[in-house]
């Protein structure tokens, strides 16, 4: 399969290992947003999050915890961020985290469109429609 992610599973492609076990690889982020950006791969080929097991996700749970201690301890981050894209705004087709450690006063930013933002009121009317 032409996967980047699957490449750097089976060494294919080189990557900066940060964890490794048989469900998953954690490797540096290639353009990280701060130091130490780093992305959960599973090794299984899941697309989005509709394809992720509970198993698969506990697991990862257990070591982003593990992980956030570690960050805390060796990085010196004061924080963590951990957010995950699903089809449009996701650049690599095979499921994945990013790790994203906080440091006090980083430049990192979710920016948002304030032009397509609409009301509260409205958000929760779709919701419940
Ligand atoms: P997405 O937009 O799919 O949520 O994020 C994909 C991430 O994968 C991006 O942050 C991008 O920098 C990273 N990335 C893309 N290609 C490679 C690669 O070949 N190696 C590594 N280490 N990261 C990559
Ligand atoms: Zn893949």
């Amino acid at each position: 399969m032409d996967c980047i992610f699957c490449k750097i599973i089976n060494k294919e492609v080189p990557s900066h290992l940060v964890y490794e076990d048989e469900i998953l690889k954690i490797f540096l982020d290639i353009n990280p947003a701060t130091n130490g950006e780093c992305l959960i791969v599973p090794k299984n080929h899941f697309k989005t999050i509709m394809e992720l097991d509970n198993e698969t996700n506990e697991h990862i749970l257990k070591i982003e915890k593990k992980l956030y201690l570690i960050f805390k301890e060796k990085l010196g981050c004061d924080g963590m961020t951990i957010m995950q894209n699903n089809d449009y705004g996701q650049e690599v087709p095979h499921f994945h985290i990013h790790l994203v450690p906080r440091y006090n006063k980083d430049m990192f930013r979710t920016t948002s469109d304030k032009d397509l933002l609409v009301d509260f009121e409205n958000i929760i009317n779709q919701l419940n429609d």
